[in-house]
């Protein structure tokens, strides 16, 4: 029978790592970058792997369970937010959760499935301050692939140290309760993992988990089967009488009605992008995508100016 394997703890894993080795130190094993059929890798416990992901998962959950802003939905607005909040405000603890495996919501592509990404000037400063290289076309400038903006935009922001990003993870609820003046106000979010939010309906009693904050940025985009999620939680629970429903679309006056129109639209709840489009009832705009950048960044501004005005404790707003 094999012997039973003594799994290290963490800190001690590095060490008697380097020990079995007769080496002082993990960087010294013996390992080969050679191409030719010599390629060799530094050991590892399988243990070892389940740990470094769970240790650094779990505590970034614990920290973040009191963050500072929360931003629902990774798409090009809540991007765009996280992004200018994280450069304004490196003190602030920046909480993104996305439902989806893979963020970027539709900004992979253009319209029609097409590569090519639109942005209407001035949006375009955003990009030279990206670094997203486009060619100008005088009123708009094109990006040459979609992705080249969403993948330069994630790096970006996760390369932020006050930013972390948990994917496959819904918002199901909103936390909303009285605040200091008795008036109802979102101050968290209520959390599942995505695979477990989608069978409610198959498993009975898997409860969620809760991240509060005195700021919520909303960005789920317009409605679909996970879109403009906040936009309709506020419908059911009688903080906004009906849906406005995304119109016609009009580029020339979707833009600019989601842009101006980017604010906090219940105390605690910041609403961004396409999202905005279904609560006030403007237009769609089609594969354009300024505004999205212009909308997160407004809404980046207005996270700051509550912060700003109010006094917070452990995450919650007390005056
Ligand atoms: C094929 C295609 C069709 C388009 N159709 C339109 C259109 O009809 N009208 C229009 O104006 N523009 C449209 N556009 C342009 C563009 O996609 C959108 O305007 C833009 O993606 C919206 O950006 P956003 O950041 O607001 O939302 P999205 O890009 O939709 O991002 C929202 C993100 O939130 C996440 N999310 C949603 N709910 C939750 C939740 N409960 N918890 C956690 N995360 C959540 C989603 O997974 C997604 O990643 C389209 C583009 C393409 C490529």
């Amino acid at each position: 029978m094999a012997p039973a394997l003594t799994i290290p703890s963490v800190d001690e894993a590095p060490l008697l790592q380097a020990k079995k080795n007769g080496v002082d130190s993990q960087t010294k094993f013996e390992v080969l970058e050679n191409y030719d059929g010599e390629y060799r890798f530094a050991p590892i416990e399988e243990a070892q792997v389940s740990r470094a992901m769970i240790k650094r998962y779990f505590n970034m959950m614990y920290d973040r369970a009191v963050s500072d802003v929360v931003i629902i939905g990774a798409g090009s607005a809540g991007l765009s937010c996280a992004y200018h909040l994280a450069k304004s405000r490196p003190d602030l603890k920046i909480t993104i959760l996305e439902a989806n495996v893979a963020p970027g919501g539709g900004a992979w592509l253009g319209g029609q499935l097409m590569t090519p990404m639109v942005v209407r000037k001035p949006a375009d400063r955003f990009l030279t301050e990206l670094g997203v290289p486009f060619e100008d076309e005088g009123a708009f400038v094109v990006i040459k692939h979609a992705a080249l903006f969403t993948s330069t935009i994630l790096s970006k922001v996760l390369s932020f140290p006050n930013v972390v990003m948990m994917n496959a993870t819904a918002v199901e609820d909103l936390i909303i309760r009285e605040d200091y003046q008795g008036k109802q106000r979102v101050a968290g979010v209520v959390t599942n993992w995505t695979l477990v939010a989608l069978n409610h309906d198959t498993q009975s009693c898997m409860d969620p988990n809760v991240i509060t904050a005195p700021v919520i940025v909303t960005a789920t985009g317009h409605d679909g089967p996970m879109g403009a999620f906040s936009a309709k939680r506020l419908v059911s629970t009688g903080l906004l009488k009906e849906l406005g429903n995304m119109r016609g679309l009009d580029m020339n006056r979707a833009e600019p009605a989601i842009v101006n129109g980017t604010r906090e639209v219940v105390p605690g709840l910041i609403m961004t992008g396409m999202e905005l489009s279904e609560h006030d009832g403007s237009n769609r705009m089609g594969p354009t995508f300024g505004a999205m950048f212009a909308s997160g960044i407004k809404a980046a501004k207005e996270a700051i100016r509550v912060l700003d005005t109010h006094q917070v404790v452990n995450g919650k707003i007390v005056a």
